[in-house]
């Protein structure tokens, strides 16, 4: 990683990074730039997964794999650039009622992801050999490898989350959610010991709800990043998120819709809150949850500002949020 060059003077620690799929595969490629592979792990949400055609789709884990790889499609937040659609075309030709869409390479990511569960590997393993085959060396761990799910509580009745987000487009008003599955699941051991042995926390801007709430629900994962130096990142800027529900469903949830809001949401979690320049007269009512904040642009627009933001957060994390740990 050439990039990686010169980050020890950045940030010497393990940073382990909670992501979802947009904004926090974004930030996760940023702080990529900068760390070695020794110095950085990144816990993804599996709430969103779900089967299709006979697949296991992993839509976060996927997200955060193509980014890292640099083969991420540059626009839509999902799937892989330079992709074509010749076998979903085919499908729908047979029959297939393509609500949910796959790219050919997709596709073929997929298949692998099949075959190795079906020999029996875990998650974890699997996307361990796809990253690598990706050339992706970050350790990317799904948070569990027993299915949890997210449920969308609606007006009109329980949505699992990829109906819920694509089939009605988030229209539905959540009334509250359920993590399917989560009295079984486990957080693996991967994701247990890269968070014990953190020296710094970074809960990245992704939904808090459906994309970090599915993480910290899991048994001993809320402890073990209360118990270390963390640092969110708004996904609110100006009231509205960049993309997804995220301010949908703050105001349905009855939070206020604010990057104040979501420092509320993390309160007694994280020691240091990052929210956007446009956003800067919340900082008082911040630093009154006695958090830390730091104001800065927080619109990772391109490669370069995704890395700009990660180091101003690992600079703030080592200026600032280290030194209290006794
Ligand atoms: P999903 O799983 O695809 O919904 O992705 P995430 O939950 O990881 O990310 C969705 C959130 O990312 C939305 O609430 C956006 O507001 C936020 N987001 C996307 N791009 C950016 C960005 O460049 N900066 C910040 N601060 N937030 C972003
Ligand atoms: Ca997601």
């Amino acid at each position: 990683m050439a990039l990686a060059h010169g980050a020890n003077s950045l940030f010497s620690g393990r940073v382990v990074a909670l992501a979802g799929g947009v904004g926090g595969a974004k930030l996760a490629h940023g702080l990529a730039q900068l760390l070695p592979p020794e110095q950085l792990s990144i816990i993804v949400n599996t709430g969103d997964d779900f089967e299709h055609l006979g697949l296991l789709i992993c839509p976060d884990v996927d997200t955060v794999l193509y980014n890292l790889a640099g083969v991420n499609h540059p626009q839509q937040g999902w799937g892989r650039a330079d992709e074509s659609f010749h076998v979903l075309d085919e499908a729908r030709r047979l029959g297939h009622d393509a609500w949910f869409l796959l790219g050919d390479k997709d596709i073929a990511l997929h298949l692998m992801r099949r075959q190795w569960l079906d020999a029996g590997l875990s998650l974890t393993e699997i996307t361990s050999r796809l990253a690598q085959r990706l050339g992706v060396w970050h350790p990317v761990l799904p948070m569990s490898d027993e299915p949890v799910r997210t449920v969308i509580h609606t007006p009109a009745g329980d949505l699992p989350f990829q109906e819920y987000f694509v089939q009605q487009r988030c229209r539905p008003r959540m009334m509250g959610m359920t993590l399917r599955g989560l009295e079984k699941a486990r957080p693996t051991p991967a994701v247990m010991s890269a968070l014990q042995q953190a020296d710094l926390i970074v809960l990245c801007p992704s939904n808090p709800y459906v994309s970090i709430g599915p993480i910290l629900a899991l048994p001993g994962v809320r402890e073990a990043v209360a118990a270390r130096p963390a640092v969110a990142v708004s996904p609110i800027i100006g009231g509205r998120a960049l993309k997804g529900p995220a301010a949908k469903m703050m105001a349905e949830m009855e939070a206020e819709v604010s990057a104040l809001g979501v420092a509320r949401h993390y309160a007694g979690l994280v020691r240091g809150f990052v929210l956007d320049a446009s956003d800067a007269p919340l900082a008082d009512d911040i630093a009154g949850l006695e958090i830390i904040p730091l104001v800065t642009d927080t619109i990772m627009r391109d490669v370069r500002e995704r890395r700009r933001l990660a180091a101003e957060i690992l600079a703030f994390a080592q200026d600032q949020l280290l030194r209290e740990v006794v």
